[in-house]
């Protein structure tokens, strides 16, 4: 009888990630919290702009990251 190796599922959680700014387009790198939780709800000012963002990670059931920019 074959022997089925069980692989425990990876999740890579990624450490950073980016973000479109709603207000000037520019693509900006974020850190991430883990210890938040994977779904998060921030408030960043723009590095570029300097406008708030109010920044939503999402991680879903596959481990897929989503992260995007809303204004406030
Ligand atoms: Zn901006």
């Amino acid at each position: 009888m074959a022997h089925r190796r069980r692989r425990p599922r990876e999740r890579t959680l990624r450490e950073s990630s980016s973000y479109s700014c709603d207000w000037c387009h520019e693509n900006v790198e974020i850190p991430i919290d883990w210890s938040a939780g994977g779904e998060q709800e921030m408030v960043e000012d723009c590095p570029i702009c300097c406008r708030p963002n109010v920044i939503h990670v999402e991680l879903d059931e596959d481990g897929a990251l989503r992260v995007w920019a809303a204004r406030e």
